[in-house]
C-alpha cells in the first residue's frame, strides 16, 4: 500500500499542478507498524496514520493546498480521546530516545545528501582529521556501549583488542544476519539509514587499523541490500569510502557478502567461515576473531544496531551517551514489540526502562484489553518474563538473573489465552531446525527435548518427562559448543520455572 500511496500522491500533485513545489520522499520505517502506512507533512510536521492510497487526493487537496488538517487520519489517543498532530506527542514516541533509529523515517535513505544534511559522515571526518586511533577507542570505551547483537560485550574493549593485534591486514565485519523470529531492528536501520552503518564501519576501521570491511547481510533482506549497494556507491563517489578518504590518507572500503540462510551464521566464528566460503559452523574460542578472524587476520565484528550508535557517540561525546541508560548498561536498546500488544512496532528506549512502561505506556497495553501473561525476550535463546517481574529494569544483567536475556531485542507479548508449553515448543522447534549438527548435545539433545515437549502437548506425557526436560535442558546448556545450543533450552527451562502448573495440567489432564 505504501508504494501505491506514493504513486497516488504524485498523481494528485501533478493533477493540481504543484509537483514542482511539493516533493514526495520515501523514508525508512517510522517504527509504528501498527499504524502504518504513515505519512508526515512538512513543514507543518503533521503525522498521519493508517493512510490508504485513496486518501492521497484529500491530503493534497485539503492539507497541502488549503492548509486544513485531515482530521480522520490523525492519531487518536484511545485513553484521552484526543487527536494528536505531531509525532513527538504520541505516547508511542514520547518516552523513546532514538539514537540508533534517529534518521529512520526522517531521511531518504537512497540520497547521501539527505544523510549529509543531518550530520552524516561528520564523525568520520572528525576522527580521521583530528583524533588519534587511541582517542577514538577511548571514547567508545568510556561511553559504555555494549554489543547489541545479544551477548552485550563492551564494544570499546573489542576495538582495543583488535587494535592491539599486530598484523598488516585487519578486517571490520558488520553482522547483519539478523535471524531471531520477531526481530527486525537491524533491517530497519539498514533500510532507513544505511550511511550511519557505513560511517561507523569506517570509524572502526580507522580505530583498529583496518582498510576493508564486509557487511554480512541476510539474503532475505532485498530492500536492505539494494539500499546498502546504493549507499556504498554514493559514499565512494563522494570520497567517503575508498582510497584516501577526505584527503586524510586513510583507505577504507566496504563490500557486501550474503548470509547463507542459517541462524547459526550470526555466531561470529560461523559467520567468518561462511564468508570464507566454508560451512557456516562455529568453532571453539580462543582464538577470538580479534586475534585470528577472517582469513586468519585480526577481525572486529559488530552488529548493525551497535554500529548505528557509533557516529553519535563520537559527535556528542562519551559523557553524553553514558548518562543514558542504567549503571552497567549505557545508552538505548531497540526492541521489536510483537504478539498480543496493541502497538506493534520498533521502539528505542533507554536501557533500564521497566517492562511495564514499555508494554503499557509505549506499547499501549495488551490487545483487546486481555490479561497480560508473559513476554518472551531474546527470541529463541531467551526466556519468559512474568507479571511479578514487570517492574524490573530491562538491562543485560537483570534479564540474565531472571533466566531470560536481552538477545537482539525481540519482545513477544503473550496474554492469558497463550499456552506457555506451546510457546516453549515453538521456540525450541526453531533451534532444532537451526542446529548446525556439529556437536551432539545440541544435535541430539535439543531434538530429544523437542520430542518430550511434543509428547506432553499431545497429552501423552508423564510427570517423569518433566524431570527429564529440566535435567536434559541443563545438560545441553552446559555442554553445547556455541551460543545457539547453550541457550536453546532457555524457553523450556524458563517456562518450567514460571509456568510449571501448565506443564502439570498437560500431563495430569492428558490434554
Ligand atoms: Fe552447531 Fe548447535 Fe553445536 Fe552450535 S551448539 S555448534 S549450532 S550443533
Amino acid at each position: 500500500d505504501s508504494l501505491k500511496l506514493v504513486d497516488r500522491l504524485n498523481e494528485s500533485l501533478e493533477k493540481h499542478g504543484i509537483s514542482n513545489e511539493v516533493e514526495v520522499v520515501i523514508t525508512g520505517c517510522f517504527g509504528f507498524c501498527e499504524k502504518g502506512p504513515i505519512i508526515k507533512v512538512y513543514p507543518d510536521n503533521v503525522f498521519y496514520v493508517l493512510v490508504k492510497p485513496e486518501d492521497a487526493e484529500e491530503i493534497v487537496a485539503e492539507h497541502v493546498i488549503k492548509g486544513r488538517r485531515v482530521e480522520r487520519l490523525l492519531y487518536e489517543e484511545p485513553n484521552l480521546n484526543v487527536k494528536l498532530e505531531e509525532q513527538k506527542d504520541l505516547p508511542f514516541y514520547k518516552r523513546q530516545i532514538r539514537i540508533a533509529l534517529r534518521n529512520c523515517g526522517t531521511i531518504n535513505p537512497e540520497d547521501i545528501n539527505e544523510s549529509l544534511a543531518v550530520g552524516g559522515y561528520q564523525a568520520l571526518a572528525a576522527c580521521i582529521s583530528e583524533k588519534t586511533r587511541d582517542e577514538v577507542i577511548d571514547t567508545i570505551v568510556k561511553s559504555g556501549l555494549r554489543g547489541r547483537g545479544g551477548a552485550g560485550f563492551p564494544t570499546g574493549m573489542k576495538w582495543k583488542l583488535a587494535k592491539q593485534s599486530v598484523s598488516d591486514v585487519k578486517y571490520i565485519i558488520c553482522n547483519a544476519d539478523e535471524g531471531d523470529p520477531g526481530a527486525f531492528m537491524d533491517r530497519s536501520i539498514l533500510e532507513g539509514d544505511p550511511h550511519s552503518v557505513l560511517e561507523a564501519m569506517a570509524i572502526a576501521g580507522y580505530a583498529i587499523g583496518a582498510s576493508q570491511g564486509y557487511i554480512y547481510v541476510r539474503a532475505e533482506y532485498p530492500l536492505a541490500i539494494r539500499r546498502l549497494n546504493i549507499a556504498i556507491e554514493q559514499a565512494r563517489e563522494s570520497g567517503l569510502l575508498g582510497k584516501d578518504i577526505l584527503g586524510q590518507g586513510f583507505d577504507f572500503d566496504i563490500d557486501l557478502t550474503f548470509g547463507s540462510g542459517a541462524f547459526v551464521c550470526g555466531e561470529e566464528t560461523a559467520l567468518i567461515h561462511s564468508i570464507e566460503g566454508d560451512r557456516g559452523e562455529p568453532t571453539t574460542k580462543p582464538p577470538f576473531p580479534s586475534e585470528s578472524g577472517l582469513w586468519g587476520k585480526p577481525t572486529c565484528i559488530n552488529n548493525v544496531e551497535t554500529l548505528a550508535n557509533i557516529p553519535v557517540i563520537i559527535s556528542k561525546g562519551a559523557d553524553w551517551f553514558s548518562k543514558i541508560g542504567s549503571e552497567k548498561s549505557k545508552g538505548t536498546k531497540v526492541f521489536a514489540l510483537a504478539g498480543k500488544i496493541k502497538n506493534v512496532g520498533l521502539v528505542e528506549v533507554p536501557i533500564g526502562m521497566t517492562l511495564r512502561d514499555i508494554i503499557y505506556e509505549i506499547g499501549g497495553g495488551i490487545k483487546d484489553d486481555r490479561k497480560f501473561k508473559a513476554v518472551q525476550t531474546g527470541g529463541p535463546s531467551g526466556g519468559c518474563i512474568t507479571e511479578e517481574n514487570l517492574d524490573i529494569p530491562i538491562d543485560y544483567e537483570t534479564l540474565n538473573s531472571i533466566g531470560s536475556m536481552m538477545g537482539s531485542g525481540g519482545m513477544i507479548v503473550m496474554d492469558e489465552d497463550n499456552c506457555m508449553v506451546d510457546i516453549a515448543k515453538f521456540y525450541l522447534g526453531f533451534s532444532v531446525d537451526e542446529s548446525c549438527g556439529k556437536c551432539s548435545p545440541c544435535r541430539i539433545g535439543t531434538k530429544r527435548l523437542y520430542e518430550i515437549l511434543d509428547k506432553i502437548t499431545k497429552g501423552q506425557g508423564t510427570e517423569e518427562d518433566l524431570y527429564e526436560l529440566k535435567e536434559l535442558g541443563e545438560i545441553i546448556k552446559d555442554t553445547a559448543l556455541c551460543g545457539l545450543g547453550q541457550t536453546a533450552p532457555n524457553p523450556v527451562l524458563s517456562t518450567l520455572n514460571y509456568f510449571y502448573d501448565e506443564y502439570l495440567a498437560h500431563v495430569r489432564d492428558k490434554k
